[in-house]
């Protein structure tokens, strides 16, 4: 139970902590990634500036640029100057030609990208991008101007391997000391758990041997009670009817106490771990024989029919004595809620790697809502009918924990009216 807590606190400190790192390394990466192409995407800016003022002081002649001023054009930065269609007017990427068209190879030029302005001419404004040209990564404006009349696209562009090779570093920096800080965390949130459950450990164990303990302690002057009851019982017909029902009450009353304690002292144990489940190949078959030859009188006396079906021997490996329990369990309780004239069946069923045990009962059912709970302790369907049943509302908890300490399974059907049954595998 403490190892289920433990993975559980575990896991969800290590999900809450990475994410947190996850969130936080992408929020540094993007403060990285903008500061980084907000001054290379000024410098492209600041040139196309330049330029508009320059060509537009030039009424828009692209022979002004044959022989540029001195600043006009950043060395650092490619310019591409084309006309709406996209043709190639000037560029600086043929320092040797002047005017366009020149023997300057294609090859040689920053790529115009098409889309880029078609979405200027679009929208009327600047577009900017990251993009690959010869295999190097570039930074790519591209910016409309309406000079003279006529329409021209400024792409300029800035080889950025400096810039991608830096966030490219970050990044790499950001993913280790997030696994880092994960594996860490995970280290942390183990050692912290450990820590933080030694308290809830020492006081629910505690809280066990109190419940085992007191039931223990219970014991004793229970039947105590009970022998000295049955000795005034013995000597009732001296006794006035009145006192003599009183004694039959408190024995009553006493079983009923006995069996809780009983109940309380085997959950506990569970609990604890304590009750070792001492396993011996033991067959089915002749358990589920003998738990029936024990209880069908009690079935033939209160009316019921009861039947046992097994197709051969199944041996398991368990705890004889607590088999037999969830057996007696099972059965009690299909007794204890069927009316006279119904049926109960054992059945017992043996494949290659399970056995698969029913108690079937046409009793009075149980109601869907109630079905999820009934494995639950002190879970009763009927709460008026409790202590006539005679029941300590623990059987199903005591019978879940046995199948589940052979390592096996139980489940419940029923309709209410028709019947109940339960369903149990077993490893074999
Ligand atoms: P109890 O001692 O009250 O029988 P259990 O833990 O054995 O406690 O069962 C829990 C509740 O499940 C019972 O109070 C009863 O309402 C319901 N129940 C168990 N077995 C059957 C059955 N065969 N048919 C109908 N109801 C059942």
């Amino acid at each position: 139970m403490f190892r289920i807590a433990r993975y559980r606190l575990v896991a969800w400190n290590v999900l809450v902590f990475s994410a947190i790192l996850v969130v936080l390394g992408i929020i540094v990466y993007g403060v990285f990634y903008s500061q980084v192409y907000s001054s290379v995407d000024q410098q492209l800016k600041a040139q196309d500036a330049r330029l508009e003022v320059y060509l537009f002081s030039n009424a828009g002649n692209l022979r002004v640029l044959e022989a540029p001023p001195n600043n006009l054009l950043d060395p650092a930065v490619r310019t591409v100057i084309t006309n709406s269609a996209g043709q190639v007017n000037w560029t600086s990427d043929c320092p040797d030609s002047t005017y366009f068209p020149n023997n300057c190879s294609q090859d040689d030029m920053t790529p115009i990208s098409a889309d880029s302005i078609r979405q200027v001419l679009l929208s009327g404004k600047p577009d900017v991008r990251s993009t690959t040209f010869q295999k190097e990564p570039y930074r790519v404006r591209t910016f409309p101007m309406i000079i003279a009349g006529s329409l021209l696209v400024v792409q300029t562009s800035r080889i950025v391997q400096g810039e991608e090779g830096a966030l490219n570093e970050v990044r790499d920096v950001l993913i280790g000391g997030t696994i880092l800080g994960i594996i860490l965390a995970a280290m942390g949130s183990l050692f912290l758990a450990n820590r933080a459950l030694i308290p809830i450990r020492q006081a629910f164990a505690r809280q066990r041997r109190f419940t085992a303990d007191a039931s223990h302690e219970l014991r004793t002057p229970l039947a105590l009670i009970r022998a000295n009851a049955e000795m005034l019982d013995r000597h009732g017909e001296q006794l006035p009817p009145e006192d003599s029902e009183l004694i039959t009450e408190i024995i009553r009353e006493t079983d009923h106490l006995n069996r809780l304690v009983g109940d309380l002292l085997t959950l506990a144990r569970a609990d604890s771990e304590s009750t070792a489940i001492v396993t011996r190949p033991v067959d089915l078959r002749d358990l589920i024989t003998e738990v029936h030859e024990d209880l069908h009188l009690i079935a033939e006396s209160r009316g019921i029919e009861s039947a046992v079906s097994v197709n051969g021997p199944v041996v398991v490996s368990g705890d004889e004595g607590r088999l037999r329990q969830l057996l007696l369990i099972l059965l009690d309780n299909a007794l204890k809620y069927t009316d006279p004239g119904g049926r109960v069946e054992l059945s017992l069923r043996g494949s290659d790697h399970h056995a698969r045990l029913v108690v079937a009962d046409t009793g009075i059912g149980i109601p869907t809502a109630d079905l999820p709970h009934i494995f639950e302790r002190f879970y009763r369907v009927d709460r008026a009918r409790e202590h006539e049943s005679g029941g300590t509302g623990l059987g199903l908890a005591i019978a879940q924990w046995i199948v589940q300490a052979h390592r096996g399974t139980i489940k419940a059907e029923s309709q209410v009216g028709k019947g109940t049954s339960f369903q149990i595998e077993l490893p074999t």
